[in-house]
């Protein structure tokens, strides 16, 4: 029997064994096409069936290729990110906590005018940690994650894209309690009409009923969280439904000396780094501009130094890990040369336009 729908029940994820977020095998990049989904085809599924293939009425309506889909790539069980692994971003941090996070683990308490938003977006330049705040949020709270990059639903599951939102809104709610997390999201929800088919309007329209709070509950718990480079892009009627605005801003001096010193410890394993306290300091101080994700491609670039310097005169089957030399400051603060930050000036004060139009905090 082909659906999958009457015999699946669902089974919450074992979070307890999970190791730390590992980016190579996140479904976000497996569903941009970037990247490969790492392991075993069913490594992300955690609809199971059990034992005894007790039947889930819930699911009848929903088309079992649809829920096998958001199965497999959308819904996410392996990461677990804690606060504590985003550098910096203090004070969004803490607006998360309280307006999120806190009354999504005590609804007893934040009830009526202290509920949370339905909708909330988050809106920065790229590669600021907007994606691991989501996922934090689903782990601190033990929410169910649906993890949909926009883009994917436009290119990769063409002609399938409104089916598709419309079943993954029905499991949010059958799994809540939830959180939707629409990476790009002005790409699906721009407010530009001129490159838009039938599919995209379609899935827009979709979109919509939904945020609009359609098919959910006052009571469901369902978190929808939007997150943009492109604020300006997105249509007015999108951005009054996701009622909180949050700027993930670039990091600061701190959050770039934590982040620093997070690459070292945890993603330096098997080679030699000599950078001290002081010397970290400065180069935190040096990389004013520069994103999280920024950070992360100079240290990779500067990683590169050492094999590069040795393969001048060895070939790299020749060169023992042993003989190569540790990865200096210089080489950090020579890559910004190639490396530069992503993000210009220019840039910055659109959002920060934006942010004062339209944030919901300043
Ligand atoms: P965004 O969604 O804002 O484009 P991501 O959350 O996907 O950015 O971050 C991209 C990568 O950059 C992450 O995988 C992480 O390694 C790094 N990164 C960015 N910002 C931070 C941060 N504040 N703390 C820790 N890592 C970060």
């Amino acid at each position: 029997q082909p659906g999958l729908g009457k015999n699946r029940r669902f089974t919450p994820p074992d979070k307890s064994n999970e190791g730390p977020w590992n980016p190579g095998k996140s479904i976000v990049n497996s569903m941009g096409g970037s990247a490969q989904k790492g392991g075993k085809e069913n490594e992300y599924n955690f609809l199971k069936v059990d034992e005894n293939g007790i039947p889930d009425e819930r699911y009848q309506t929903l088309d079992p290729r649809m829920v096998e889909i958001i199965e497999s790539e959308i819904l996410e069980s392996r990461h677990r990110i804690v606060w504590n692994d985003i550098a910096g971003l203090e004070s969004a941090k803490k607006t998360i906590n309280e307006l999120i996070t806190l009354p999504l683990k005590r609804p007893d308490i934040f009830k009526g005018i202290r509920a949370p938003p339905k909708g909330v977006l988050l809106f920065g330049p790229p590669g600021t940690g907007k994606t691991m705040i989501g996922k934090a949020i689903a782990s601190e709270t033990n929410f169910t994650f649906f993890n949909i990059s926009a883009s994917a639903l436009t290119s990769k599951w063409v002609g399938e894209g409104e089916k598709l939102v419309k079943t993954l809104f029905k499991l949010s709610v059958i799994h809540q309690p939830s959180v939707i997390f629409i990476d790009e999201i002005d790409s699906l929800l721009c407010s530009r009409s001129d490159n838009e088919n039938e599919a995209g309007r379609k899935i827009k329209t979709e979109f919509m009923v939904h945020l609009g709070g359609a098919g959910t509950d006052d009571d469901d718990k369902v978190l929808i969280i939007g997150a943009t480079n492109r604020p300006f892009e997105l249509d007015d009627a999108i951005r009054r439904r996701l009622e909180k605005r949050l700027y993930i801003p670039l990091p600061c001096m701190e959050g770039r000396r934590q982040f620093i010193e997070r690459i070292i410890e945890t993603e330096t394993e098997n080679m030699k780094v000599d950078i001290n306290t002081q010397r970290i300091e400065e180069i935190a101080t040096s990389t004013k501009g520069y994103s999280g994700a920024d950070l992360k491609s100079l240290f990779k670039e500067s990683a590169m130094i050492p094999i590069r310097e040795l393969m001048s005169n060895h070939s790299i089957e020749d060169v023992s890990a042993d003989a190569l030399r540790p990865v200096v400051a210089e080489d950090i603060l020579n890559s910004m040369k190639f490396t530069p930050p992503s993000v210009n000036q220019d840039d910055l004060s659109r959002y920060l336009d934006w942010n004062k139009k339209f944030g919901s905090y300043q």
